[in-house]
Protein backbone atom coordinates (compact mmCIF):
# COMPACT_ATOMS: atom_id res chain seq x y z
CA UNK A 1 0.00 0.00 0.00
CA UNK A 2 1.31 3.82 -0.88
CA UNK A 3 1.88 5.93 1.72
CA UNK A 4 3.95 8.73 2.61
CA UNK A 5 6.87 9.06 5.06
CA UNK A 6 8.15 13.00 6.83
CA UNK A 7 11.31 12.73 8.22
CA UNK A 8 13.80 15.64 10.14
CA UNK A 9 16.81 15.42 8.19
CA UNK A 10 19.71 14.54 11.45
CA UNK A 11 21.63 17.53 10.31
CA UNK A 12 20.03 20.49 8.67
CA UNK A 13 20.57 20.08 4.97
CA UNK A 14 22.47 23.49 3.23
CA UNK A 15 20.63 24.55 0.37
CA UNK A 16 23.12 24.51 -2.33
CA UNK A 17 22.93 20.97 -1.51
CA UNK A 18 19.07 20.03 -1.53
CA UNK A 19 18.98 18.97 -4.89
CA UNK A 20 21.77 16.82 -4.92
CA UNK A 21 20.84 14.83 -1.64
CA UNK A 22 17.05 15.00 -2.93
CA UNK A 23 18.49 13.10 -6.15
CA UNK A 24 20.53 10.48 -4.31
CA UNK A 25 17.33 9.56 -2.29
CA UNK A 26 15.80 7.97 -5.58
CA UNK A 27 18.75 4.75 -4.74
CA UNK A 28 17.95 4.59 -1.01
CA UNK A 29 15.80 1.96 -1.08
CA UNK A 30 13.58 -0.07 -3.71
CA UNK A 31 10.29 1.47 -1.31
CA UNK A 32 11.09 4.93 -2.17
CA UNK A 33 8.78 6.13 -5.29
CA UNK A 34 9.88 9.60 -5.22
CA UNK A 35 11.44 12.12 -2.77
CA UNK A 36 11.53 15.65 -2.21
CA UNK A 37 13.33 17.83 0.19
CA UNK A 38 12.15 21.44 1.58
CA UNK A 39 14.09 23.92 -0.48
CA UNK A 40 15.47 25.17 2.92
CA UNK A 41 17.00 22.02 3.83
CA UNK A 42 13.83 21.59 6.80
CA UNK A 43 11.90 17.95 6.21
CA UNK A 44 12.26 15.24 3.97
CA UNK A 45 8.95 13.92 2.16
CA UNK A 46 8.98 10.29 1.19
CA UNK A 47 6.09 8.86 -1.04
CA UNK A 48 6.47 4.81 -0.33
CA UNK A 49 5.16 1.79 -2.64
CA UNK A 50 5.12 0.10 -0.04
CA UNK A 51 5.20 0.05 4.09
CA UNK A 52 8.53 1.24 4.93
CA UNK A 53 11.14 -0.99 5.83
CA UNK A 54 12.29 -0.98 9.43
CA UNK A 55 15.84 0.47 8.40
CA UNK A 56 14.53 3.15 5.94
CA UNK A 57 15.37 6.22 7.74
CA UNK A 58 18.68 4.99 8.88
CA UNK A 59 19.15 4.49 5.19
CA UNK A 60 17.96 8.13 4.47
CA UNK A 61 19.75 9.74 7.25
CA UNK A 62 23.20 8.19 6.73
CA UNK A 63 22.93 9.76 3.45
CA UNK A 64 22.07 12.82 4.75
CA UNK A 65 24.62 12.53 7.10
CA UNK A 66 27.28 11.67 4.60
CA UNK A 67 26.37 14.50 1.94
CA UNK A 68 25.84 17.34 4.24
CA UNK A 69 27.92 16.73 7.54
CA UNK A 70 30.90 19.52 7.28
CA UNK A 71 30.18 20.46 3.88
CA UNK A 72 30.55 24.00 3.12
CA UNK A 73 28.73 26.03 0.63
CA UNK A 74 30.80 26.49 -2.62
CA UNK A 75 31.95 29.40 -4.17
CA UNK A 76 30.15 29.04 -7.21
CA UNK A 77 32.05 31.10 -10.45
CA UNK A 78 29.65 32.48 -13.05
CA UNK A 79 31.50 32.60 -15.88
CA UNK A 80 28.33 34.23 -18.13
CA UNK A 81 24.71 34.74 -17.63
CA UNK A 82 22.37 35.31 -20.16
CA UNK A 83 19.11 33.88 -18.55
CA UNK A 84 17.09 36.65 -18.41
CA UNK A 85 17.40 37.17 -22.39
CA UNK A 86 13.86 37.42 -23.80
CA UNK A 87 12.19 34.47 -25.45
CA UNK A 88 8.87 34.13 -26.49
CA UNK A 89 7.51 30.83 -25.27
CA UNK A 90 6.99 29.73 -21.48
CA UNK A 91 5.19 26.82 -21.83
CA UNK A 92 6.38 22.58 -21.37
CA UNK A 93 6.92 21.80 -25.04
CA UNK A 94 5.89 18.35 -23.88
CA UNK A 95 2.74 17.72 -24.00
CA UNK A 96 2.53 19.09 -28.37
CA UNK A 97 5.70 16.66 -28.66
CA UNK A 98 3.65 14.03 -27.95
CA UNK A 99 0.46 14.42 -29.37
CA UNK A 100 2.25 15.41 -32.43
CA UNK A 101 4.05 12.26 -32.45
CA UNK A 102 7.33 13.65 -31.90
CA UNK A 103 7.92 11.80 -29.19
CA UNK A 104 7.43 8.10 -27.90
CA UNK A 105 8.33 6.89 -24.96
CA UNK A 106 9.92 3.24 -25.59
CA UNK A 107 10.36 2.93 -21.58
CA UNK A 108 11.37 4.66 -18.50
CA UNK A 109 13.65 7.39 -20.27
CA UNK A 110 13.75 5.95 -23.57
CA UNK A 111 12.45 8.16 -26.55
CA UNK A 112 12.07 7.93 -29.83
CA UNK A 113 12.06 11.47 -31.88
CA UNK A 114 10.17 11.97 -35.16
CA UNK A 115 11.51 15.01 -37.96
CA UNK A 116 11.20 17.67 -35.70
CA UNK A 117 13.41 17.04 -33.13
CA UNK A 118 15.44 14.67 -35.25
CA UNK A 119 15.68 18.13 -37.68
CA UNK A 120 16.75 20.56 -34.81
CA UNK A 121 19.43 18.34 -33.13
CA UNK A 122 20.77 18.03 -36.82
CA UNK A 123 21.26 21.72 -36.35
CA UNK A 124 22.76 21.75 -33.27
CA UNK A 125 25.16 18.73 -34.76
CA UNK A 126 26.37 20.74 -37.79
CA UNK A 127 27.63 23.46 -35.41
CA UNK A 128 29.26 21.08 -33.33
CA UNK A 129 30.84 19.45 -36.32
CA UNK A 130 32.20 23.42 -36.96
CA UNK A 131 33.71 24.04 -33.76
CA UNK A 132 35.14 20.52 -33.69
CA UNK A 133 36.83 21.38 -37.13
CA UNK A 134 38.40 24.86 -36.22
CA UNK A 135 40.07 22.92 -33.30
CA UNK A 136 41.75 20.49 -35.54
CA UNK A 137 39.26 17.77 -33.90
CA UNK A 138 39.26 14.44 -35.95
CA UNK A 139 35.84 12.52 -35.77
CA UNK A 140 35.71 9.42 -33.97
CA UNK A 141 33.19 6.81 -33.73
CA UNK A 142 32.60 4.37 -30.46
CA UNK A 143 31.35 1.73 -29.82
CA UNK A 144 27.57 1.86 -27.40
CA UNK A 145 29.10 -0.97 -25.37
CA UNK A 146 32.10 0.56 -22.57
CA UNK A 147 34.27 -2.03 -21.15
CA UNK A 148 33.74 -3.58 -17.45
CA UNK A 149 37.67 -3.58 -17.52
CA UNK A 150 38.65 -0.01 -18.19
CA UNK A 151 35.89 1.88 -16.50
CA UNK A 152 37.26 -0.18 -13.32
CA UNK A 153 40.69 1.02 -14.28
CA UNK A 154 39.16 4.86 -13.80
CA UNK A 155 37.53 3.77 -10.66
CA UNK A 156 33.82 4.73 -12.25
CA UNK A 157 32.64 2.16 -10.33
CA UNK A 158 33.04 3.81 -6.90
CA UNK A 159 32.37 7.19 -8.30
CA UNK A 160 29.31 6.73 -9.76
CA UNK A 161 28.09 3.03 -8.96
CA UNK A 162 24.18 3.84 -8.68
CA UNK A 163 23.76 5.29 -12.61
CA UNK A 164 25.70 1.89 -14.06
CA UNK A 165 23.84 0.25 -16.39
CA UNK A 166 25.15 -3.29 -17.62
CA UNK A 167 25.58 -5.59 -20.53
CA UNK A 168 24.95 -9.15 -20.20
CA UNK A 169 24.07 -12.24 -22.23
CA UNK A 170 22.75 -15.20 -21.68
CA UNK A 171 25.39 -18.13 -20.37
CA UNK A 172 26.87 -20.03 -22.95
CA UNK A 173 24.85 -23.07 -21.77
CA UNK A 174 22.26 -25.38 -23.78
CA UNK A 175 20.07 -26.04 -20.87
CA UNK A 176 19.78 -22.61 -19.87
CA UNK A 177 19.56 -20.61 -23.53
CA UNK A 178 16.78 -23.19 -24.14
CA UNK A 179 14.99 -23.01 -20.70
CA UNK A 180 14.89 -18.95 -21.36
CA UNK A 181 13.71 -19.64 -24.98
CA UNK A 182 10.78 -21.50 -23.88
CA UNK A 183 9.60 -20.31 -20.46
CA UNK A 184 10.40 -16.27 -20.63
CA UNK A 185 7.59 -14.12 -20.64
CA UNK A 186 7.39 -10.21 -19.65
CA UNK A 187 5.99 -8.93 -16.49
CA UNK A 188 5.53 -5.97 -15.11
CA UNK A 189 9.04 -5.98 -13.07
CA UNK A 190 10.53 -7.79 -15.85
CA UNK A 191 12.09 -10.47 -17.29
CA UNK A 192 10.60 -13.74 -15.59
CA UNK A 193 14.22 -15.33 -15.94
CA UNK A 194 16.39 -16.00 -13.23
CA UNK A 195 20.02 -13.76 -12.89
CA UNK A 196 21.43 -16.93 -12.80
CA UNK A 197 20.81 -17.60 -16.09
CA UNK A 198 23.02 -14.58 -16.90
CA UNK A 199 26.57 -14.01 -17.70
CA UNK A 200 29.24 -12.54 -15.61
CA UNK A 201 29.14 -8.80 -16.51
CA UNK A 202 32.32 -7.86 -18.94
CA UNK A 203 30.61 -4.26 -20.54
CA UNK A 204 28.55 -1.83 -19.88
CA UNK A 205 26.47 0.72 -22.11
CA UNK A 206 28.54 3.57 -22.23
CA UNK A 207 27.80 6.32 -19.58
CA UNK A 208 30.12 8.70 -21.84
CA UNK A 209 31.56 9.24 -24.76
CA UNK A 210 35.59 10.64 -24.15
CA UNK A 211 36.35 7.56 -22.31
CA UNK A 212 36.49 5.48 -25.14
CA UNK A 213 38.84 8.18 -26.60
CA UNK A 214 41.32 7.80 -23.82
CA UNK A 215 40.98 4.10 -23.09
CA UNK A 216 42.30 3.42 -26.86
CA UNK A 217 45.34 6.07 -26.14
CA UNK A 218 45.75 3.81 -22.71
CA UNK A 219 49.50 2.17 -22.28
CA UNK A 220 51.57 4.13 -24.46
CA UNK A 221 53.06 7.95 -25.30
CA UNK A 222 50.35 10.25 -26.72
CA UNK A 223 50.93 10.31 -30.72
CA UNK A 224 52.71 13.75 -31.45
CA UNK A 225 52.18 15.19 -27.51
CA UNK A 226 48.54 16.43 -28.18
CA UNK A 227 45.22 15.88 -29.69
CA UNK A 228 41.96 17.13 -30.58
CA UNK A 229 38.85 14.78 -31.46
CA UNK A 230 35.09 14.67 -31.54
CA UNK A 231 32.45 11.94 -31.43
CA UNK A 232 28.49 11.57 -30.60
CA UNK A 233 27.31 8.75 -29.04
CA UNK A 234 24.51 7.19 -26.80
CA UNK A 235 25.14 7.49 -23.30
CA UNK A 236 23.28 5.58 -20.96
CA UNK A 237 22.52 6.59 -17.29
CA UNK A 238 20.12 5.11 -14.60
CA UNK A 239 18.05 7.97 -12.95
CA UNK A 240 15.71 6.01 -10.88
CA UNK A 241 13.05 8.16 -9.97
CA UNK A 242 14.56 11.47 -11.30
CA UNK A 243 14.08 10.23 -14.83
CA UNK A 244 11.77 12.68 -16.05
CA UNK A 245 10.59 13.84 -19.65
CA UNK A 246 13.29 14.96 -21.73
CA UNK A 247 15.09 16.35 -18.72
CA UNK A 248 16.41 13.48 -17.35
CA UNK A 249 17.05 10.47 -19.78
CA UNK A 250 18.29 6.97 -19.29
CA UNK A 251 19.57 6.91 -22.72
CA UNK A 252 20.73 10.42 -23.97
CA UNK A 253 23.17 11.15 -27.16
CA UNK A 254 26.19 13.72 -26.14
CA UNK A 255 28.48 15.27 -28.57
CA UNK A 256 31.77 16.17 -27.90
CA UNK A 257 34.86 18.01 -28.63
CA UNK A 258 37.85 16.10 -26.87
CA UNK A 259 41.33 17.40 -25.70
CA UNK A 260 44.31 15.23 -24.80
CA UNK A 261 47.67 16.69 -24.49
CA UNK A 262 49.49 19.30 -21.62
CA UNK A 263 48.07 21.17 -18.73
CA UNK A 264 48.35 24.17 -21.05
CA UNK A 265 47.34 22.98 -24.06
CA UNK A 266 44.17 21.37 -22.31
CA UNK A 267 43.17 24.39 -20.38
CA UNK A 268 43.71 26.88 -23.19
CA UNK A 269 41.75 25.16 -25.36
CA UNK A 270 38.56 24.34 -23.21
CA UNK A 271 38.42 27.89 -22.54
CA UNK A 272 39.07 28.47 -26.19
CA UNK A 273 35.92 26.58 -27.21
CA UNK A 274 33.86 28.46 -24.47
CA UNK A 275 34.58 31.61 -26.45
CA UNK A 276 33.76 30.14 -29.58
CA UNK A 277 30.63 28.56 -28.54
CA UNK A 278 29.56 31.92 -26.59
CA UNK A 279 28.49 33.81 -29.76
CA UNK A 280 26.89 30.34 -31.33
CA UNK A 281 24.53 30.33 -28.14
CA UNK A 282 23.59 34.23 -28.56
CA UNK A 283 22.45 33.82 -32.35
CA UNK A 284 20.37 30.76 -31.13
CA UNK A 285 19.05 32.99 -28.68
CA UNK A 286 19.19 31.10 -25.15
CA UNK A 287 18.44 32.09 -22.51
CA UNK A 288 21.10 30.34 -20.34
CA UNK A 289 23.82 30.76 -17.73
CA UNK A 290 27.45 29.34 -17.60
CA UNK A 291 28.41 28.05 -14.13
CA UNK A 292 31.09 26.37 -12.30
CA UNK A 293 29.17 22.69 -11.36
CA UNK A 294 30.14 19.39 -9.73
CA UNK A 295 29.29 15.76 -11.00
CA UNK A 296 26.22 13.50 -9.49
CA UNK A 297 29.12 11.68 -7.42
CA UNK A 298 27.66 8.76 -5.17
CA UNK A 299 27.14 9.40 -1.37
CA UNK A 300 30.51 8.49 -0.04
CA UNK A 301 32.67 10.08 -2.46
CA UNK A 302 30.12 13.33 -3.03
CA UNK A 303 31.62 15.37 -0.36
CA UNK A 304 35.32 15.12 -1.20
CA UNK A 305 35.24 14.75 -4.86
CA UNK A 306 32.52 17.84 -5.27
CA UNK A 307 34.61 20.11 -3.41
CA UNK A 308 37.51 19.03 -5.44
CA UNK A 309 35.69 20.02 -8.44
CA UNK A 310 34.72 23.03 -6.95
CA UNK A 311 38.34 24.24 -5.75
CA UNK A 312 40.25 23.19 -9.38
CA UNK A 313 37.45 24.55 -11.41
CA UNK A 314 37.62 21.26 -13.09
CA UNK A 315 33.62 21.63 -14.30
CA UNK A 316 31.30 23.89 -15.81
CA UNK A 317 28.13 23.89 -17.14
CA UNK A 318 25.96 25.70 -19.30
CA UNK A 319 22.25 25.64 -17.79
CA UNK A 320 19.28 26.94 -20.38
CA UNK A 321 16.23 28.11 -18.77
CA UNK A 322 13.48 26.30 -18.72
CA UNK A 323 10.78 28.94 -18.82
CA UNK A 324 7.54 26.97 -18.19
CA UNK A 325 8.81 25.46 -14.41
CA UNK A 326 11.61 28.56 -13.93
CA UNK A 327 14.71 26.28 -13.47
CA UNK A 328 17.34 25.87 -15.41
CA UNK A 329 18.81 22.28 -17.22
CA UNK A 330 22.26 21.77 -18.02
CA UNK A 331 22.26 21.56 -21.79
CA UNK A 332 26.18 20.78 -22.04
CA UNK A 333 29.70 21.01 -19.78
CA UNK A 334 33.23 22.18 -20.25
CA UNK A 335 35.36 19.84 -18.06
CA UNK A 336 39.41 19.59 -17.40
CA UNK A 337 39.95 16.72 -15.65
CA UNK A 338 43.64 17.62 -14.86
CA UNK A 339 46.30 14.16 -15.55
CA UNK A 340 43.74 11.69 -13.95
CA UNK A 341 42.90 9.28 -17.28
CA UNK A 342 46.96 10.02 -17.79
CA UNK A 343 47.91 8.49 -14.32
CA UNK A 344 45.04 6.32 -14.55
CA UNK A 345 45.50 4.70 -17.94
CA UNK A 346 49.42 5.41 -18.49
CA UNK A 347 48.84 7.80 -21.12
CA UNK A 348 52.09 9.45 -21.32
CA UNK A 349 53.66 13.31 -22.82
CA UNK A 350 56.98 13.65 -24.79
CA UNK A 351 58.37 14.27 -21.04
CA UNK A 352 57.01 11.06 -19.78
CA UNK A 353 54.76 12.79 -17.68
CA UNK A 354 50.70 11.63 -17.92
CA UNK A 355 48.69 13.64 -20.11
CA UNK A 356 46.21 15.45 -19.22
CA UNK A 357 42.42 15.41 -20.66
CA UNK A 358 39.47 17.73 -21.16
CA UNK A 359 36.18 18.05 -23.08
CA UNK A 360 33.17 20.20 -24.27
CA UNK A 361 30.07 18.22 -23.97
CA UNK A 362 26.54 18.75 -25.26
CA UNK A 363 23.71 16.60 -24.47
CA UNK A 364 21.55 16.73 -27.92
CA UNK A 365 18.20 15.65 -26.21
CA UNK A 366 18.30 18.48 -23.67
CA UNK A 367 19.53 21.13 -26.21
CA UNK A 368 16.42 20.42 -28.67
CA UNK A 369 14.52 20.37 -25.69
CA UNK A 370 15.42 23.58 -23.65
CA UNK A 371 15.19 25.38 -26.98
CA UNK A 372 11.99 24.39 -27.66
CA UNK A 373 11.06 25.53 -24.41
CA UNK A 374 11.97 28.73 -25.03
CA UNK A 375 10.97 29.41 -28.44
CA UNK A 376 7.80 26.81 -29.00
CA UNK A 377 7.14 24.24 -31.83
CA UNK A 378 6.43 26.91 -34.38
CA UNK A 379 9.64 27.29 -36.58
CA UNK A 380 8.40 31.24 -37.48
CA UNK A 381 8.96 31.93 -33.42
CA UNK A 382 12.54 31.22 -34.07
CA UNK A 383 15.86 32.64 -34.43
CA UNK A 384 16.93 32.62 -38.15
CA UNK A 385 20.02 30.77 -37.51
CA UNK A 386 17.65 27.78 -36.61
CA UNK A 387 14.95 28.64 -39.18
CA UNK A 388 16.68 29.13 -42.01
CA UNK A 389 19.21 25.86 -41.73
CA UNK A 390 16.44 23.30 -42.86
CA UNK A 391 12.84 23.71 -45.01
CA UNK A 392 10.49 22.66 -41.47
CA UNK A 393 7.46 21.60 -42.92
P1 LIG B 1 28.18 15.60 -18.13
O1 LIG B 1 29.29 14.74 -18.63
O2 LIG B 1 27.50 15.02 -16.93
O3 LIG B 1 28.57 17.03 -17.94
O4 LIG B 1 27.08 15.54 -19.26
C1 LIG B 1 27.17 16.32 -20.42
C2 LIG B 1 25.80 16.71 -20.87
O5 LIG B 1 25.05 15.53 -21.18
C3 LIG B 1 24.98 17.41 -19.82
O6 LIG B 1 25.27 18.79 -19.78
C4 LIG B 1 23.58 17.14 -20.32
O7 LIG B 1 23.24 18.04 -21.32
C5 LIG B 1 23.70 15.76 -20.90
N1 LIG B 1 23.18 14.76 -19.94
C6 LIG B 1 23.80 14.25 -18.86
N2 LIG B 1 23.01 13.37 -18.22
C7 LIG B 1 21.84 13.33 -18.91
C8 LIG B 1 20.61 12.62 -18.76
N3 LIG B 1 20.42 11.72 -17.77
N4 LIG B 1 19.62 12.84 -19.67
C9 LIG B 1 19.80 13.72 -20.67
N5 LIG B 1 20.93 14.41 -20.87
C10 LIG B 1 21.94 14.23 -20.00
ZN1 LIG C 1 33.86 13.95 -21.75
Amino acid sequence: MAEQLTLTPVIPIPAHLVGQVQAKLAYVDEAIASASIAADGSRIDLQLRAAAPADLEAKVQSVVQDMASGASKPKVEVLEDHLQRGVPYAADPMPELEQRGEVHQETNGVYSFGPLLANLIGVFEDYFLELAAEFGAKPQRFPTLISAEMLGRVNYFRAFPHSLTFATHLREDLHIISDFAENTVYEPAGLSASLESFSKIQALLSPAVCYHLYFGLADKPLPGGQLAATAVGHCFRYESSNLNSLERLWDFTMREVIFVGSREYVLDNREAARQKVTPWLQELGLAYMVESANDPFFVGEFRKQAAFQNAFQLKYEIRARLPFKDSTLAVGSYNYHQDFFGRHLNITLPDGKPAHTGCVAFGLERMAYAFLAQYSLDPAQWPAIVREARAWA
